[in-house]
């Protein structure tokens, strides 16, 4: 065996590469070993996330909505632009290198903390033993007294809409798109297919999603999710709810699309089709027969509450395990893991992972919906503000929206924060925090917040939970 670690991690995601860091934070020696390959076919770290997940997707939002905003809005403000048009190449181009920035960041971190970046193919073999073959260069069997599995997950490809890499597409083809297609269909309303819907649509695409749910954002409280299917209504995203997928054949000229819906049979003729159904784990090529790793009959490796596999000393995290895959959820895997294998005590708190979906307004939220805590029938309270009477909200011009908290109505407990406006991403982190350190709803209200800010939005719907808000008529 030619090389020994205390901990060897396969793959460098957000929940690989930071166990990696921790781990080797922790005085043990560590390598990373991660296989990703670009479009450019240039290897980098930082799996779906930095390469063709939150970051690409975050630049091109970013990118869009700027540009939506200049048509739509700078004009209230008094600001003469002309015409404003959009270089799709220079947008792509800033993506990229954002992409590249962040990606080789990660090289940099695992430099700066002595951990091995290992660039070619990990398998778990018996014992503990990985074997790894790089990119260029021979074969080589690892020792490991630990190995933290983190490959993540891919896109589901539907039998009928396979994917073809130039007219039917993940998520990943549809954020490198070199042109506005006229017509853009999509295939799930779930956070990937709303935020690229979004981004093609503020550039002029005429946007259909299908969904092949009743429900619009069927995790989402409800009130948040009826505000922002107006507001996604009026970008002009037409969503077309209980759709269900038949067929989709690609032609020269576009795709038709054929779904069922209650009314019957339903064809749609698009330039582009989006494919955005959900991830599965990923675990192809990563375990020898004998390995001993167990997955469920979705194909998930099969852990406890502390990420721990069937094998001793073997972790599985983030996307290829159960629960939301999120990054920021992977990435506290990644450090309770790197955290117990040092002997420390460690646990991730999965009541409290935020969500958001970065539209415009942004939708986010942190613990139990209305709907989940009426169904637990535990008494419960609800706060709302508006960011209509927000001045900050005012100033910026994004009244739409609205924070709800809802708490227990025996103790306080602050039991769910919902966030439909601008900056929700952002704001939610408040609640998350109020939540992880058990904060009641009083605790919010007498937290002082600054003014003018967005987050006095949320110290208002605390109060208002107890019919107490001061800048909003209180709900008799
Ligand atoms: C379009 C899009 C937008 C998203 N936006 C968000 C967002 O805004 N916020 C959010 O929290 N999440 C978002 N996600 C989800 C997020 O990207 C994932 O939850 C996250 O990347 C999971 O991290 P991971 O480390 O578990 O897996 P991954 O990021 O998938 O990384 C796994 C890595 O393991 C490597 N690997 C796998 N098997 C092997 C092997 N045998 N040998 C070597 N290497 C291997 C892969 O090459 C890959 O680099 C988005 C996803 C998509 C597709």
């Amino acid at each position: 065996m030619s090389r020994n670690y205390d901990v060897v991690v396969i793959g460098a995601g957000p929940a690989g590469y930071i166990a990696a860091i921790r781990a080797a934070q922790n005085g043990l020696k560590v390598a990373c070993i991660d296989e990703w390959k670009n479009k450019d076919g240039k290897n980098a770290f930082g799996g779906t996330c930095l390469n063709a997940g939150c970051i690409p997707s975050k630049a091109l939002l970013e990118s869009t909505e700027l540009y939506h905003r200049a048509h739509g809005e700078f004009a209230k403000h008094g600001i003469e632009t002309g015409k404003v048009s959009m270089d799709i190449a220079t947008m792509q181009k800033r993506r990229a290198a954002i992409v590249r920035q962040l990606t080789n960041g990660v090289a940099g971190l695992f430099k700066a903390n002595k951990v091995d970046g290992l660039v070619g193919h990990g398998k778990l073999l018996a014992d503990k033993k990985v074997e790894f073959t790089p990119v260029d260069g021979d074969v080589e069997v690892i020792g490991a007294a630990q190995v933290i599995l983190a490959s993540g997950s891919a896109p589901v490809e539907l039998p009928m809409a396979k994917f073809d890499g130039e007219r039917v597409v993940d998520s990943w083809g549809a954020l490198e798109f070199e042109d506005v297609p006229k017509r853009l269909g999509v295939v799930g309303a779930g956070a990937i297919g709303l935020e690229l819907g979004s981004v093609w649509a503020r550039l002029g695409a005429e946007v259909t999603i299908i969904e092949a749910l009743d429900d619009f954002l069927y995790m989402a409280d409800r009130e948040v999710a009826k505000l922002a299917a107006k507001e996604f209504k009026q970008l002009g995203l037409d969503i077309r709810l209980g759709a269900k997928l038949t067929s989709a054949k690609a032609g020269k000229k576009g795709v038709t699309v054929e779904y069922e819906d209650k009314s019957g049979k339903q064809s749609l003729e698009v330039d582009k089709l989006v494919v955005a159904v959900g991830r599965k784990p990923f675990t192809e090529g990563l375990l020898a027969e004998d390995s001993g790793i167990q997955l469920d009959e979705r194909g998930f490796i099969v852990v406890d509450e502390s990420c721990r596999t069937r094998v001793k000393g073997v972790f599985a995290i983030g996307d290829c395990v159960r629960g939301p895959m999120l990054a920021h959820k992977g990435s506290e895997e990644g450090v309770m893991a790197a955290d117990l294998i040092a002997g420390e005590l460690a646990e991730v708190n999965y009541d409290v992972v935020p969500s958001v979906i970065y539209t415009a307004p942004e939708i986010a939220w942190v613990g139990k919906t209305e709907e989940q805590v009426k169904d637990s029938g535990r008494a419960y309270k609800t706060g709302s503000f508006p960011f209509s009477a927000n001045g900050r909200a005012k100033a910026l011009e994004q009244t739409s929206g609205f924070v709800k908290v809802i708490s227990a109505e025996d103790d306080d407990e602050l039991l769910g924060v919902h966030i439909v406006g601008p900056m929700a991403g952002e704001l939610i982190a408040e609640a998350v925090l109020a939540m992880e350190f058990d904060a009641s709803t009083e605790d919010l209200q007498r937290t002082i917040h600054a003014h003018p800010s967005l987050a006095e939005a949320m110290h208002e719907a605390a109060l208002a939970a107890d019919k107490r808000a001061l800048n909003y008529p209180n709900k008799s």
